[in-house]
């Protein structure tokens, strides 16, 4: 068994440690910091308390800057507060970023006195960006891109919600392809898929930011538009319509769909769907490639 001295011994779990620790005087400056805390902030070794501004830093929840008296290690020396696993964004010296949870602690000497503090990091970048891969697999139907039916009406519910609440208009547009059957028939059932993304991307292009596409069935769609009154949501059902007609999708001949759209009216969200199926089922009946609204 190899024999350390303590000192040894700690600067060799430090050096190999897979976290970084940082420790600061009772000014700030940064007197030691482990490999693995220079590499994770890529430069910043020497950096004192009034320099953590050059090394931008956000909430990781709200996206607001981090003020240099935000940080946990000015408040563990200022006032002896600890601090752990406070998310944070930060840009890093060479402009890339990272998301580090950030814990501090004061260091007190043998009179209690605050002579320092010790700043712990873990890089959780690589975590974060999978955990957003997974939200994305669970929240779209992969085919189109398109929300899924589940993601829909837990969006639907919020946004019911929000329009109670303020008042504020919500609608609904749902469509679905005309004669869909027969270009499968056709053309085949992945020059059908094809078509079915190429549709999804082409509506995409037509919302506001604010809008969701979501795949409510095989070929019917559903538009979420918040703050959109009837008459707004009539103009936008007709652009997807036109949009829709005049699209060639992989060169296939245009295919044409047919629209129900209604404004929410404080009903369920069961209840409201049901409303814009049954408009679009009359859109169907009126003869497809039309737009039925209540
Ligand atoms: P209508 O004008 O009345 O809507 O006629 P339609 O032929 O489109 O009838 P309907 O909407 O009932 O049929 C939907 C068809 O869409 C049935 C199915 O073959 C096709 N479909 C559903 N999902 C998919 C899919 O993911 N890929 C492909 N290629 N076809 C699908
Ligand atoms: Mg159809
Ligand atoms: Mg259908």
């Amino acid at each position: 068994m190899p024999s350390f001295d303590r000192l040894d011994l700690l600067q060799e779990v430090l050096a190999i440690l897979p976290v970084g620790v940082w420790i600061m005087d009772e000014t700030g400056k940064i007197v030691y910091g482990n490999p693995a805390g220079q590499q994770m902030w890529a430069g910043a070794r020497r950096a004192g308390l009034e320099e953590f501004g050059e090394h931008k830093g956000w909430w990781v929840a709200t996206g607001k800057p981090i003020e240099p008296e935000e940080w946990a290690a000015e408040r563990a020396i200022r006032s002896g507060e600890v601090s752990i696993d406070e998310e944070v964004e930060i840009e890093c010296s060479d402009g890339t970023r990272k998301i580090v949870l950030n814990s501090a602690m004061p260091i007190r000497g043998a009179d209690g006195k605050i002579t320092g503090a010790i700043i712990v990091n873990h890089d959780i970048t690589e975590r974060k960006r999978f955990e957003e891969q997974l939200r994305g697999l669970a929240e779209h139907d992969p085919l189109t891109g398109a929300y899924n039916r589940r993601f829909l009406y837990e969006f639907l519910e919020t946004e019911i919600q929000r329009a109670r609440r303020y008042g504020t208009p919500l609608s609904l547009v749902m469509f679905d392809i005309d004669h869909f059957k027969q270009i499968n028939d056709r053309y085949g059932h992945q020059a059908g898929d094809r078509m079915l993304a190429g549709l999804a991307e082409a509506v995409r292009e037509e919302l506001r930011s604010v809008d969701r596409l979501a795949r409510y069935g095989g070929e019917e769609f559903l538009v979420l538009a918040p703050g959109t009154d009837r008459a707004q949501a009539v103009v936008l059902a007709e652009r997807l319509r036109v949009r829709i007609g005049s699209s060639r999708f992989d060169s296939f001949p245009p295919i044409t769909c047919s629209f129900g759209v209604c404004q929410f009216q404080d009903e369920n969200t069961d209840a409201l769907i049901r409303r814009v199926d049954d408009l679009l089922y009359k859109a169907k009946e009126s003869g497809r490639n039309c737009i039925v609204v209540e």
